[in-house]
């Protein structure tokens, strides 16, 4: 008798599931911390005839085509470090998680965090330990401490800033953490673009640090680009799961021309904090919403209804991300990626006529 698919994967498998993504169709889509501009037009005509000649017949250089030094010299990374380049970030979690799995394994994460972090560890089979944040989504210092100290993780992962609630940790107690941690400690900077601190600089140095990053907030999220930094000893063993070509040679040769055009992409982050800004004090003075302070390229908030707020927004034709039921630390809270000025006004309209 032929056993059913459902029957044959494991039942935490069979349980789940599949991410899902909504669809934005039709919405100012303010729902996933895209960068809201495309590429200007002169940059769009030469990036597509560049890419033209890319020999899609051959295999990626599985070295990375030039890309890890196009990257390490647009983002100060120290020269001990060794790089990993992933099929974005997500693949680099993956990575990481795969290479440490084994009977008895701990993944410790904080949460509200980045979901991809629990869901890979019970992908990969580790154990998940969540610490939670305080109420403000700051940072319980003792709470972390001593969680690492009872489950000796294998792995820590930190989102700084943080996902999906915007601040960032204090680097003092990051720095703790890395101290107190008896395995690997993962630094996620994939909102970095947007931030006012980095552990970039001691990447290679700390010898239990990686620090991950991508580049699609800062509005290449389609090509699917994440990078980990950390010393040669680290990176070398994750390596060694690694696909072969995981990183396409389209995705290779994009990232080599944005990166010497990176003024254009620093020029939109600059927009976007100071939008962010201007939709994080709106929101604040909105009776009853609470703006947690971000680093990032959202705004965190809780508002009264959760619920209600979503669908109006929605019926504006404005699609954000509800958190509410996602953790009971998240309870009415809502996400609103930065987007565009003229999106950000939709916003603030649709805002003043459901709050006014
Ligand atoms: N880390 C964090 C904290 C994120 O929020 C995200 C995306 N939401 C990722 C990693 C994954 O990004 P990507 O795979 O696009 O590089």
């Amino acid at each position: 008798m032929k056993r059913s698919a459902n029957a044959l994967v494991r039942p935490e498998i069979a349980a789940l599931h599949a991410y899902h993504v909504p669809d934005a169709s039709g919405f100012i889509k303010l729902d996933a911390m895209e960068n809201p501009y495309s590429l200007p037009e002169p940059l769009r005509a030469e990036l597509g005839n560049l890419l033209a000649e890319v020999a899609i017949n051959r295999y990626p250089d599985p070295a990375g085509g030039g890309v890890k030094e196009a990257l390490r010299e647009a983002f100060n990374i120290p020269p001990e470090a060794a790089l990993l380049l992933g099929n974005g970030s997500d693949e680099i979690i993956t990575l990481i998680t795969q290479a440490l799995a084994q009977p008895g394994a701990t993944l410790l994460a904080l949460e509200p965090s980045f979901v991809m972090y629990r869901m890979n560890a019970l992908f990969s089979g580790l154990t998940y330990v969540g610490v939670p944040l305080r109420p403000d989504f700051t940072l319980d210092l003792p709470a972390t401490l001593e969680a690492i100290a009872v489950h000796q993780p294998a792995v820590v992962f930190v989102a700084y800033p943080n996902n999906p609630t915007g601040p960032r940790f204090g680097r003092d107690e990051v720095l703790r953490i890395l101290e107190a941690a008896p395995g690997l400690v993962v630094v996620d900077e994939a909102y970095q673009a947007f931030a006012s601190d980095s552990l970039m600089n001691l990447a290679g140095q700390h010898e239990n640090l990686i620090v991950m990053r991508t580049l699609s907030k800062i509005g290449l999220a389609g090509l699917r680009l994440g990078y980990a930094a950390g010393t040669p000893a680290w990176i070398g063993e994750i390596d060694k799961v690694r696909p072969p070509y995981n990183v396409n040679v389209l995705t290779l040769a994009a990232a080599r021309f944005a990166l010497a055009h990176r003024e254009v992409f620093d020029a939109q982050a600059h927009t976007l904090c100071a939008e962010r800004t201007r939709l994080a004090e709106a929101l604040a003075a909105f009776a009853g919403v609470t703006v947690f302070p971000s680093e990032a390229n959202f705004v965190t908030c809780r508002v009264p209804d959760a619920p209600a707020l979503f669908a109006h927004l929605k019926a504006s034709g404005i699609l954000i991300k509800s958190l509410h039921g996602a953790h009971p630390l998240l309870t009415h809270c809502l996400r609103f990626t930065v987007g565009a000025p003229h999106e950000n006004d939709a916003v603030l309209a649709a805002l003043a006529t459901y709050f006014c």
